[in-house]
């Protein structure tokens, strides 16, 4: 059985930049494409098949039509979503809500997310959280644009990992590029763009004030951080989150120079993706180069595989809800 290789579907945005064009081999006329949807089943950007029996067919495709590869889910739609994104500037400071609310005002899943940074400049400081202490003090702040007081701005630096749960007020900012896994939506409340205005249709965007004070969490807590750590062969394997605390997805982050072999036990299927180095992947005796910016899914069928070389891996997998 093969793995499932996927060809990206980029995303232009007011505040990408122009590396994840380098990092893909791939231009898009105007430049600066700032989202990398990696792994997607989403119907606002499916990743199209390049490999094997379902090659053609796009993710969200082989989802619905042939559900033995993912241990037959029970949902119709494939519930995770894996980008690269390139702040080349400030992202808009934003909320996603949870799955209740989403489902009633935009038939769509919730969004909790989780970054891991492939890239800081120094000193770069991204948003996460807020200070306000009540719903009242924070409908006061976005009203009458205290941002200064409201955001709450956290140092970053490459390596570091960021769960970002419903509800969590943030903003990716300039000089930083993650890679994100999340549920499965396109749901955002902007609460502030910075002012500024779209050269594309010369307005600003549009802001989502009422949905963004109705799903912000308030007071603002941080979830705690259980990253384990353990060895196995040459890999060094952390797990960033897993359920109960991250109930959508499991979360891991491999460090490889050698071999690591591997059962496809405990998860339906693993959604891997290279951020680091280059080397092999070897499925039933199949023999697969990748590097820095292949994606890939080992179906349900996949019982033994293993990976040679010096690479980091991000591999996610469903979690229970
Ligand atoms: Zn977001």
């Amino acid at each position: 059985m093969e793995p499932i290789f996927l060809a990206p579907y980029f995303r232009p945005k007011i505040w990408g930049g122009h590396k994840l064009e380098r990092l893909f081999h791939y231009r898009v006329p105007e430049g600066k494409i700032g989202e990398a949807w990696v792994i997607s089943g989403h119907r606002s950007g499916p990743d199209k098949i390049i490999n094997g029996p379902l090659k053609g067919l796009t993710l969200r495709e082989a989802y619905q039509r042939h559900p033995v590869y993912f241990g037959y889910p029970k949902g119709k739609e494939f519930p995770l979503l894996v980008k690269f994104l390139d702040a080349n500037d400030n992202l808009s400071v934003q909320v996603h809500p949870d799955d209740a609310y989403a489902k009633i005002n935009e038939n769509d899943s919730g969004k909790t997310e989780s970054w891991y940074v492939l890239q800081a400049d120094p000193g770069a400081q991204l948003i996460y959280g807020h200070h306000a202490k009540s719903k009242e003090q924070l409908r006061d702040w976005i009203t009458n644009q205290k941002w200064h007081k409201l955001l709450r701005y956290v140092p970053v630096k490459t390596g570091d990992f960021f769960y970002v749960p419903a509800g969590t007020v943030h903003a990716l900012t300039k000089g930083i590029m993650v890679i994100e896994t999340q549920q499965s939506s396109d749901v955002t409340y902007r609460l502030y763009d910075w002012d500024r205005i779209d050269a594309k249709t010369g307005k600003k965007r549009q802001l989502h004030l009422k949905q963004a004070m109705d799903t912000i969490q308030v007071p603002h807590h941080d979830p705690e951080k259980h990253i384990e750590q353990q060895t196995q062969q040459d890999a060094v394997i952390k797990t960033l989150v897993s359920p109960p605390q991250s109930p959508h997805f499991y979360l891991y982050q491999i460090d490889l120079d050698g071999r690591w072999d591997q059962e496809r036990s405990g998860h339906p299927y693993w959604l891997v993706s290279v951020i680091k180095g280059s080397g092999k992947l070897i499925c039933d005796g199949h023999i697969y180069s990748i590097a820095l910016g292949s994606n890939f899914i080992l179906p349900n069928q996949v019982q033994h595989f293993a990976f040679e070389g010096k690479l980091r891996l991000v591999i996610s997998a469903p979690g229970n809800k």
